[in-house]
């Protein structure tokens, strides 16, 4: 089967990308992307400090309603084109913040970036437990996702814990070409459990210009080599859900 192209990792002006959130999907448009998010910063760690990112509740708002009138628009013009809600959540960001500023169910995706701990997986899986809690319906409840995630931080110590830890959450893999060390062979052990246990998969290219929003080729390789092409369309058929 033919796989879609997709890409559901990408920075605009309302973080550190470089381009207007409707310029990124003209450009989507041009290369013929089938799936994509806009994924920009969340943090207040000492990140937040340096860089833009979605630091308040009206900035989020305008972001959120910029993304709709986008939706619409392709919606509108019937453009082979799904374009997904998303943000990107700095783990090291305190829970209380978090938990202040996002509504999980005005997105359709989250990204959490540096999952590198135990401690790590057990922060998201409260934050996830409590978001779960207070929402509902829980259809409603977006797709989870781990950013330019290092497998190699648990291939000898909890790579178990972190496979049930996916596996009941439901959240997916990236295969983040800005980061191709992560799926590279020498992680392989990481992928045969991805297999194994049906977790799923997606592409982002983590792009801050467009010009980088077509770098999703090498994902699709490594997808098809480590056999994840299934485990891509269980993804796929999540996203189409969320329409
Ligand atoms: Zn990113």
């Amino acid at each position: 089967m033919e796989l879609p192209r997709i890409n559901l990792h990408a920075h605009t002006l309302f973080s550190d990308g470089q381009n207007l959130i409707k310029d990124i999907v003209n450009k989507a448009l041009e290369l013929g992307i089938n799936y994509l998010a806009i994924t920009d910063h969340f943090t207040n760690s000492w990140k937040s400090g340096i860089m833009t990112n979605l630091d308040s509740t009206e900035k989020i708002e305008d972001y959120l309603n910029e993304i709709s009138e986008c939706q619409e628009f392709l919606i509108n013009n019937h453009k082979n084109l799904r374009l997904f809600k998303g943000i990107e959540v700095d783990l090291s960001s305190s829970a209380n913040y978090i938990k202040r500023l996002i509504n999980p169910t005005k997105f359709e995706i989250i990204l959490f970036e540096y999952l590198e701990t135990p401690e790590g997986i057990a922060f998201v899986r409260n934050l996830i437990d409590q978001w779960k809690n207070s929402v509902s319906p829980l259809k409603d409840f977006p797709l989870i996702g781990l950013a330019h995630f290092d497998p190699s931080n648990f291939l000898y110590d909890g790579l178990n814990v972190l496979i049930q830890f996916l596996k009941d959450y439901n959240i997916f893999f990236e295969f983040n070409s800005r980061y191709p060390q992560y799926y590279s062979r020498r992680n392989e052990m990481f992928f045969k459990k991805l297999k194994e246990h049906n977790i799923l998969v997606a592409i982002g290219s983590d792009s801050h210009d467009s010009r980088s929003l077509d770098n999703i080729l090498d994902p699709h390789i490594m997808i098809k080599a480590y056999n994840l092409e299934s485990n891509l369309e269980m993804f796929i058929n999540h996203l189409k859900q969320k329409f």
